[in-house]
């Protein structure tokens, strides 16, 4: 899972929308647009999905998957 990522039109920088999803899926949503409270600006941005990217640890992921023995996966839950 990553989180989904806009770009704040007054500073530049990348703020989490709180929307989580992985990339496949969001890829594969319909365009949407929806409305994020800034942490920087403290306002609201209106956004696009074209717009957004999601941030997803990909190298921390697979190295996950990697050292995890198969069957042992989701053991403890
Ligand atoms: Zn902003």
């Amino acid at each position: 899972m990553g989180m989904v990522m806009i770009q704040c039109p007054e500073t530049g920088r990348a703020i989490p929308t709180g929307i989580k999803t992985d990339r496949d899926s969001f890829l594969r949503s319909p365009v949407f647009f929806a409305r994020t409270r800034c942490p920087i600006c403290n306002t609201d941005h209106t956004w696009f999905a074209t717009e957004a990217w999601v941030h997803e640890p990909v190298a921390a992921a697979q190295l996950r998957d990697r050292t995890v023995w198969p069957g042992h996966r989701r053991s403890s839950q």
